[in-house]
């Protein structure tokens, strides 16, 4: 048996280490009841047409703008990400997100009639894109508002209830349900569930009808675990090493504030920050130089406050050891220390830069999730291109370069779900584009149209007439039958097609089962 972490969990301010408040674990009676009430929500919900659905989400769009910097006070106060990183990354992307798919998710969402091949003239096809049930989403502590809120309002569009359980060190209580309910969105449609992994579990013992988790590998394969005994389906958002190419043409100003904000943005807790950079060999020690001389001028949030700095808090104190040994490991390898490194006092980790690394470092190989940016040189595209594949993640990559076309090749080579162009993490910016991973950063997409799809039950139909022909392919099975469907093969499908004799294969067909007539 494995052991369950204690009822109480204390939720800290990680800028002045403050408690905030104490979260219990939820109970199974409390999780069936929360379910009971996301069933009857979400036979309201069905109920709307899409347009109806994104009516009420379009009210919560309102409300959170109108409330934006009560909303960053909560948000900075449990993630101490400094106000800009939370005004960007959490409030305008969950805005951004409303306002694309108010538009889209009608589109997305409608019937679909598909062609009919000729061997089935006279039929239609038609897909329908329906409510899967209750949707258990399953969040982070880095982006707690952007990753509740997302999925969540996905689910919602596609007609789904979802039940919303945020980590335990960001739980933002009482955040959404205040939002959902001054905002007047739909009762229950939405509802968050508060608790560690121990409140996971048993919400997925109670059986979603699809659970999208963010978070760890590690997680994220017990998750699965518990899934599969039930065959519920899971999208799982995992770790990542994002590497960042940068080769020898690129306008060095630009290239460099670009793999600084990368690999430090959210003090490099996000899954896709930049976590290794590799430069072309003739170009590297200008870049290091450059790259160190800005991180050095890179302003960290104080003991009080994160709203006039660049670099924010480390959420979780557990976060420093790993960070930490990763740097201690690289240093005793042999890697150079340009400026930050090994930080111990309190949560503002310094900017780190190190050069002189390799793939027999931590630092280069595991996922770091802090302020460091290690930089290896390379000597050619090939070289780049395998250094990169050289992980067992695969979220999301940059590739730096003036030749858009050599861009394009290496981005076609890297085994990555998203990959940005002279610039990084901007395939997230795009609420059309679906995000994801490969390898082992997991699996489903979400965001774009599949994004919704996700979320739904993909129902394909396919319409006859009621007709009195007997389908020739039904029964009785007779030897002509079978040397008509046999010609009918050839002649449509051999090298030497014959369409007349298809044709005439075909009527001859139907004459049979027009024979056959039901008397
Ligand atoms: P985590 O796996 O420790 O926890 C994530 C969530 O899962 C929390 O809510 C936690 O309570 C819950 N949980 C843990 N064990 C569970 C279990 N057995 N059953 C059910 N729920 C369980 O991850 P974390 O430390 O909160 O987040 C950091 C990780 O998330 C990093 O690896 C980061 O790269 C990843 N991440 C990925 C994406 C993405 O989109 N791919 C986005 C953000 C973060």
């Amino acid at each position: 048996m494995e052991t369950l972490i204690q009822e109480n969990i204390a939720v800290n301010n990680p800028i002045n280490g403050e408690k905030l408040y104490d979260l219990e674990e939820t109970s199974d009676d409390t999780i069936k009841q929360l379910y009971q009430n996301a069933k009857t929500a979400q036979q309201k919900t069905a109920t709307l047409t899409v347009e109806q659905r994104v009516d009420e989400v379009l009210k919560l769009r309102d409300y959170i703008i109108e409330h934006r910097e009560i909303i960053l006070d909560r948000i900075i106060s449990e993630t101490g990400k400094s106000r800009l990183d939370a005004l960007t990354s959490e409030l305008f992307e969950v805005c951004d997100f409303i306002h694309v798919f108010a538009s889209r998710a009608p589109k997305i969402l409608k019937d679909e009639t598909v062609s009919t091949p000729i061997v089935l003239m006279g039929k239609k096809s038609k897909i329908f894109y329906e409510p899967l049930g209750t949707i258990l989403i399953i969040t982070p502590w880095n982006y707690p508002f952007y990753q509740g809120l997302i999925p969540a309002i996905s689910a919602f569009l596609a007609g789904n209830s979802a039940i919303v359980k945020p980590s335990e060190l960001t739980p933002l209580k009482s955040l959404f349900e205040e939002i959902f309910d001054k905002a007047g969105f739909p009762k229950n449609a939405i509802q968050i569930v508060y608790g560690s992994g121990v409140t996971g579990k048993r919400l997925i013992d109670a059986q979603p009808d699809k659970i999208h988790f963010t978070g760890s590998g590690k997680s994220g394969k017990k998750i699965m675990a518990q899934a599969a005994q039930n065959l519920i389906p899971v999208d799982l958002e995992l770790g990542g090493k994002d590497p960042a190419i940068v080769f020898d043409d690129v306008k060095l100003e630009r290239t460099v504030n670009g793999v600084l904000w990368g690999g430090l943005t959210t003090s490099g807790q996000a899954c896709t920050s930049i976590e290794r950079v590799y430069v072309q060999e003739n170009i590297h020690d200008e870049f290091v130089n450059n790259l160190t001389e800005k991180a050095k001028k890179l302003r960290l949030a104080t003991s009080t406050k994160t709203d006039d700095c660049d670099i924010g808090c480390l959420t979780a104190d557990f976060q420093k050891n790993i960070i930490n040994e990763h740097i201690q490991d690289a240093l005793d390898k042999g890697a150079i220390l340009h400026c930050g490194g090994i930080h111990t006092e309190n949560n503002t980790f310094p900017p780190t830069i190190l050069s002189n690394v390799d793939h027999s470092m931590k630092i280069m190989t595991e996922e770091t999730f802090g302020p460091v940016i290690p930089v290896m040189k390379f000597k050619n595209e090939q070289e780049a291109i395998e250094l990169a594949n050289d992980s067992p993640y695969g979220l999301s990559a940059s590739v730096w370069s003036k030749d858009m076309k050599r861009c394009e090749r290496v981005a076609r080579q890297l085994k990555t779900g998203n990959i940005s162009i002279n610039n990084h993490m901007l395939t997230e910016a795009n609420p059309n584009l679906p995000f994801g991973g490969a390898k082992q950063s997991g699996f489903g997409r979400y965001k774009g149209a599949e994004g919704l799809k996700t979320f739904s039950n993909i129902k394909s139909v396919l319409i006859d007439k009621q007709s009195d022909i007997i389908e020739p392919h039904w029964y009785p099975y007779t030897s002509e039958k079978y040397q008509l469907l046999n010609q009918l093969i050839l002649s449509f499908f051999s090298k030497s097609k014959n369409y007349v004799k298809f044709a005439i294969t075909g009527l001859k067909l139907d004459s049979i089962g027009s024979k056959q007539k039901i008397k």
